[in-house]
């Protein structure tokens, strides 16, 4: 029995890096709570010594959360996904393209009558 109480020492030697004690489950922690403008509670599990930022993207949809449940950070403006092209390309009909392009091609047929060559 006494080899055994020898051969357990032993391994606590080599065990783990050190600190890793510490980083466990013993290590003090604080919850902060945010919240976002869509009433999302997120709560966020800091170290004590860390400061908790006074504010937070919401995990759920992303926006900024506060602090302070009463006065969420307002929704930042979010910029259409559509660029302003798409959103042009999107509104105008096949008839209006078709227009525009028998415009361009009259355009160049009279240049081309004109003797101004653009090709
Ligand atoms: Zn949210």
């Amino acid at each position: 029995m006494a080899g055994g109480g020898s051969a357990i020492r032993g391994s606590r030697v080599g065990a783990g890096p050190m600190g890793e004690a510490e980083r466990g489950e013993s290590a003090p922690r604080q919850t902060v709570t945010y919240f976002c403008s869509h009433e999302h509670r997120s709560v966020v599990t800091f170290a004590v010594e860390a400061t908790p930022p006074a504010s937070w993207d919401c995990p759920k949809c992303g926006l900024p959360a506060s602090l302070d449940s009463d006065t969420p950070p307002p929704a930042p403006k979010i910029e259409p996904y559509k660029t302003h092209l798409a959103y042009v390309k999107e509104r105008r009909s096949d008839a209006e393209a078709a227009d525009i392009l028998a415009e361009a091609i009259q355009l160049l047929r009279s240049r081309r009558k004109s003797g101004d060559i653009v090709f």
